[in-house]
């Protein structure tokens, strides 16, 4: 498929045109452009600061857009509040997990299940969390702030599952944990895209594996896209790998 939207006649699953997003005087996201085709796995990457976590917020109906468009599915969704964004089919699994630590591991999912009515699919979507995270099946009743870190970005990611996404946005699923669970949770996110589907937005600081499994890639700098190539590209170009990937 070609992820070029004016090249190709599929709608983009997203597509943002001259986005600015911030805070007061602070311009966190400016005149950034960027799109996902259905089922396309995309990694964006910058360093601390450079307005990711604010772009997936605008993108999610979590923090307002100041200029630009937002388009799901080819509808204009800039305006939209959060859980309309969601019924769309853009789930957010936030940076640091953020799991209602007092609930349980299960009612944390159904959490990512409140706005749907199918009571049968919903059962069935959580059996399937729970096969591909078999730790939290054997935690189901747990509270969700006993688990470890990986748990609980497991956790997280399970719930933006159970609100049946299209694209899932995650912000830094690799923040904090040993690269032995990062594999796990790689695996789990091309796991997802290939069996299912889902497009995968991924924002990681650890430009190295999110590059590695993903087709494409942005490079964000001061609030703006500086680059964007197929991954095994930027994996491969000098600027990228002297600022992001270690020389
Ligand atoms: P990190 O990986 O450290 O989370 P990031 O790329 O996600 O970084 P953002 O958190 O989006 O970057 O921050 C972008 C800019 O906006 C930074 O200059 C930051 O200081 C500023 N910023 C973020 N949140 C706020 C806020 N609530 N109020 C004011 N400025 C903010």
């Amino acid at each position: 498929m070609s992820s070029d939207p004016e090249a190709a006649s599929v709608t983009p699953l997203l597509a943002v045109t001259g986005l600015c997003s911030g805070y007061g005087p602070v311009r966190a996201v400016e005149q950034l452009d960027l799109h996902v085709m259905p089922g396309e796995r995309v990694a964006l990457v910058g360093g601390n600061g450079a307005g990711k976590s604010t772009l997936l917020h605008t993108l999610s109906g979590l923090h307002p857009a100041r200029a630009g468009t937002i388009r799901i599915a080819g509808q204009d969704s800039t305006r939209w509040p959060a859980h309309r964004i969601v019924a769309a089919g853009l789930c957010q699994v936030p940076e640091g997990r953020q799991v209602f630590a007092p609930l349980s591991v299960e009612d944390n999912l159904r959490l990512g299940a409140y706005s749907r009515r199918d009571t049968e699919g919903v059962r069935r979507d959580l059996e399937q969390v729970y096969t591909l995270f078999p730790i939290l099946a054997e935690r189901r009743q747990q509270r969700a702030g006993t688990l470890s870190g990986g748990q609980q970005q497991m956790l997280a990611m399970g719930r933006a599952l159970l609100g049946r996404p299209r694209l899932l946005l995650l912000d830094e699923p690799s923040m904090g944990l040993a690269p032995l669970l990062v594999e796990e949770i790689f695996r789990v996110i091309v796991a997802l895209n290939e069996q299912q589907g889902v497009g995968i937005l991924l924002v990681e600081q650890n430009a190295r594996a999110a590059l590695a499994i993903a087709a494409r890639g942005y490079v964000m700098e001061n609030g703006r896209i500086v680059k964007t190539a197929p991954a095994a590209q930027l994996l491969a170009d000098d600027a990228v790998r002297r600022a992001y990937l270690g020389g």
